[in-house]
């Protein structure tokens, strides 16, 4: 038997009372460890969350929780070897990827320490100017409007996905906390581990409150049914778990706020002025084919439907297959191997099946089953070369509203700017577009056209070829979060991102109250 890792709740590690879930290296094949979360008193757990670490975060200001953030990176710090352990055999990735995953969490949280410290000593933010209400001249005095956030006196649950064990973590606990939020987090099981690690580290380290930070692994049941009207719930996941949390009683009863990032067919898109000699051309071949690499192309943000002028159709797709057929994939342990294996066999039966159904509208332009694999024996392991599709017909149906969650990608062609605009839509909602362009007037156009179905529009010029944060990374300090189909949530953009653990609330007052709410930073 392996070892079954403990949950930490109510302050304290919290064994279930079951056998446990194993979790497997998704190369090798063997089990890891174990999760399980049977008879788990949720209710004691969440309320010790509210009541101690919820007292305890908003107790202190915004610089002293700021603070605390930094000391949560040191931790992280000292101990991002085992991380990169347990990724490798957890989730399968190259060192690379799973820096995307540890040191992307561990930059995010350094950043919200940076910002919390801005925010200075105080314990709640003004939200915009006052507004005069009404006015008394004889006597000099105003009654305005001024409103206010307060950190909710709830706690956050986040249920995330299994593509981000870290970073999946930190992008919503670094706000959360920083706002004066505890935070329970239920990770994806097939990779949990790496979650419930993290969150060991820094609970024996005590360098935050007791309550401010539980771990939850294995079944989600019950999670939802403990959420009390000043709880938020953070999901992270697919577009059908979205819709089982958007319908459950805390949301639709207790009106508990929710945010969700669910799937998206992101788009990126070459503009009709670059040419295949173009420099953006460049650009969109190495972007494509870095999402496609990146974690196996597990990521939300991963570039699903690539849109090209008609004329060079061809020549992107003999571009992109060229890069693709050079890709060492297999093995993590092997240095030579650039891309890693898919996360657990569901996952590769379902990234299968996907593509299955893609090819049915779509036809093959490179075929990832065709590379040979490295250092793996394809019978155990869940790795899986790239494959691109390409879609003649861009009106096929399938390839704007099908996400499949792993390394494939489809060439569209489109007539015009008008028609891929349309194509583009066809999305429903998504969380990034990148858009490639030498031409600035028509990059910024079309950047605004688009802008009101992703939530991120990440443009490409020549000039800032070389400096750009890359099309799937997602930055603190811009907003993660799409419309539609992507879910209609929010989530970082730097200040923005506390909003969600905050209560606004409109304050009328008189004008020398106001005056002293104005705490300078
Ligand atoms: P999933 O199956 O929807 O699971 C997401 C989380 O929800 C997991 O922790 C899961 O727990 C939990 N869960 C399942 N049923 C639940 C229920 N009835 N009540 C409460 N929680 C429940 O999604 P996934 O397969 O892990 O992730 C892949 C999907 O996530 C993809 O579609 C991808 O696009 C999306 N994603 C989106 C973003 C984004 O930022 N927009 C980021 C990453 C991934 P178990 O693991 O125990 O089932």
């Amino acid at each position: 038997m392996t070892e079954l890792l403990s949950n930490y709740l109510g302050g304290t590690p919290v064994m279930g009372s079951g056998a446990g879930t194993p979790l497997f290296d998704p190369v090798l094949g063997n089990e890891l460890v174990r999760v399980d979360a049977t008879g788990l008193d949720l209710a004691a757990g969440f309320d010790f969350a509210r009541r101690q670490g919820g007292q305890a975060l908003r107790a202190m200001t915004y610089r002293e929780r700021a603070a605390m953030l930094g000391a949560v990176v040191k931790v992280l710090q000292a101990n991002r070897d085992a991380y990169y352990d347990i990724a490798m055999q957890n989730s399968g990735t190259v060192k690379n990827d799973s820096a995307v995953d540890i040191d992307g969490g561990i930059y995010t949280l350094g950043y919200y320490a940076k910002l919390g410290e801005s925010l200075g000593d105080q314990k709640y933010l003004l939200d915009d100017e006052p507004a005069a209400l009404g006015r008394d001249k004889e006597k000099g005095v105003a009654f305005v409007s001024q409103h206010i956030l307060t950190p909710t006196h709830g706690v956050a649950l986040l249920i995330n996905a299994f593509n981000f064990p870290s970073w999946g973590l930190w992008e919503k606990a670094a706000p959360a906390l920083l706002s004066g939020v505890p935070v329970i987090v239920k990770p994806g099981t097939s990779t949990a581990w790496l979650t419930q690690r993290m969150v060991r580290d820094v609970v024996e380290a005590g360098v935050l409150p007791a309550g401010a930070l539980s771990v939850i692994c294995g079944s989600s049941a019950g999670l939802m049914d403990q959420l009390k009207a000043f709880d938020v719930v953070s999901f992270t996941g697919s577009a059908d778990t979205a819709k089982v949390i958007r319908s459950h009683p805390a949301v639709t009863e207790r009106s508990v706020r929710v945010n969700i990032e669910a799937d998206s067919v992101n788009s990126a898109w070459l503009l009709p002025d670059a040419d295949a000699s173009s420099d953006s051309f460049k650009s969109l071949v190495r972007e494509v084919v870095n999402e496609m690499r990146v974690k196996s192309g597990q990521k939300c943000t991963a570039i699903r439907r690539i849109f090209v002028p008609e004329a060079i159709y061809s020549v992107a797709s003999e571009a992109i297959s060229a890069k693709l057929a050079l890709l060492a994939v297999g093995n993590p342990r092997n240095e030579l191997v650039k891309m890693g294996s898919l996360v657990s066999r569901a996952q590769f039966n379902t990234v299968q099946q996907g593509l299955a159904h893609l090819k049915t509208q779509a036809e093959t332009l490179f075929d990832g089953s065709t590379l040979s694999l490295v250092d793996v024996d394809p019978a155990v392991a869940c790795v899986m070369a790239p494959t691109l599709l390409g879609a003649r017909d861009p009106n096929s149906d399938l390839i704007h509203n099908t996400e499949v969650f792993g390394p494939v990608a489809t060439l569209v062609p489109y007539k015009d700017l008008a028609h891929a605009k349309a194509l583009i839509a066809r999305g429903e909602g998504s969380l990034v577009a990148s858009v490639y362009s030498g031409d600035t007037a028509m990059a910024s156009e079309a950047s605004l056209d688009i802008a009101f179905a992703h939530g991120r529009v990440h443009v490409i010029t020549p000039d800032v070829a070389q400096i750009h944060t890359g099309h799937g990374n997602v930055m603190p300090q811009t907003l993660h979060g799409g419309p539609g189909r992507a879910g209609g949530g929010e989530e970082l953009g730097g200040k923005r991102g506390l909003g969600f653990y905050h209560r606004r609330s409109g304050l009328q007052v008189s004008q020398s109250i106001a005056n002293t709410m104005k705490v300078s930073t």
